[in-house]
């Protein structure tokens, strides 16, 4: 079975060829990276019109790369939510117009379940029931899977999402965009003890998150260092930082993992790239006799390849969409929508 995936959510432009769910023929991925860094973040209407320009070539890019043609495929799965709705809908369309044309099966994917199933692609023999940390630029969410599809989402962030968090801490920092990528660096030469911070464990026996509280902490650091004109040790400041996001995220996920008796715990997202981040579970996951296990470095941020992994295991349920599909911005876990506004009342 070949699968196209194609996901344009944010400000990646991409398109994948993927073959029975695990042999990866092509990744193609257009970062608008470049484009936003000026802005410090993404702008919606510029990534949208980024979108329009490269989605057919980088679709014909994907087809050419796999040695694939039009006719080797089997199904378009897409992201239709989350995501901002103008650079979803570029996506819709172009999935929509290739089932039409080809007459295949159209499958709309959630981005999460994109993310998550970055680790299938890669180890497609994981058996249920799973817990997945989900940390990207977005979201914070720890999800229960009874089994393949069923998503229960335990705990989710109250305010910022971890890699928000990392990208706003590093802009106040003056490091660039994404920060993520540059604080993780940053801090290998950092002393994660050398600044107290605060990590907020909320209420007992709560699975959800909060970050703003830690984000302001910095920032008040870099303020009062600022108008004292003392000298801020960056690489301190970043290892402390990440250290603190770490250390709940980790704790939280073990707390969740014996609550419901998972033995395998995934990891997904973009934040899932961190260096600490994996160490630090592999760590605890050894003390708890568990087993932890990660996407490659290079399916943890946005990508097609984990679209159409997920595609694929919907196309094995019939799991199948119809031309009516809509982006759906605010799409939740495990609830899919693919009526369109049109088809509805
Ligand atoms: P969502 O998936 O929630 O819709 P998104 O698609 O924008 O959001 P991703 O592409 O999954 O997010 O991840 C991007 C985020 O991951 C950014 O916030 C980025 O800073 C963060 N990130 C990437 N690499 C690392 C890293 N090594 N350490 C920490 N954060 C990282
Ligand atoms: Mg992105
Ligand atoms: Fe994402």
């Amino acid at each position: 079975i070949t699968v196209l995936g194609i996901e344009t959510s944010c400000d990646e432009t991409s398109a994948a060829i993927l073959v029975d769910g695990v042999d990866l023929r092509s990744n193609i991925i257009a970062s608008q990276i470049d484009t936003h860094k000026k802005f410090g973040g993404v702008v919606p209407e510029v990534a949208s019109r980024k979108h329009l320009e490269n989605v057919n070539p980088v679709i014909l890019e994907a087809l050419d790369k796999a040695g694939a043609t039009l006719a080797d495929l089997d199904a378009v799965a897409v992201t239709y939510g989350p995501g901002l709705v103008g650079a979803l809908l570029v996506g819709v369309a172009a999935a929509k117009a290739l089932a039409y044309a080809l007459d295949i099966p159209l499958i709309g994917v959630n981005h999460l379940e994109g993310h998550i199933s970055a680790n299938f692609l890669v180890r497609p023999e994981l058996e249920f029931p799973l817990l997945c940390l989900v940390v990207s630029g977005g979201h914070t969410d720890l999800v229960y899977m009874p089994h393949r599809g069923s998503y229960q989402l335990l705990g989710r962030t109250r305010d910022d999402a971890a890699g928000e968090a990392f990208d706003k801490v590093a802009r106040a920092m003056g490091l660039g965009y994404p920060g993520g990528p540059l604080i993780d660096k940053l801090s290998k030469e950092g002393d994660p003890n050398a600044i107290k911070l605060p990590r907020a464990f909320l209420e007992e026996g709560s699975l959800d998150f909060s970050f703003s509280g830690l984000k302001s902490a910095v920032l008040n650091y870099l303020n009062r260092a600022g108008q004292r004109k003392e000298e801020v040790n960056k690489a301190d400041l970043a290892a402390s930082f990440q250290r603190a996001v770490v250390e709940v995220l980790v704790e939280k996920t073990f707390i969740a993992a014996q609550g419901c008796g998972v033995k395998t715990i995934m990891l997904a997202g973009g934040v899932a790239a961190n260096r600490s981040l994996r160490e630090r579970l592999l760590l605890r996951a050894a003390e708890a006799g568990c087993r932890v296990v990660f996407p490659p470095l290079d399916l943890c941020t946005d990508n097609a390849a984990m679209i159409a992994c997920a595609g694929y295991y919907k196309y094995l349920r019939s799991d199948f969409a119809g031309l009516t599909l809509n982006a759906v911005p605010g799409l939740a876990l495990g609830q899919d929508q693919y009526e369109g506004p049109e088809n509805q009342g």
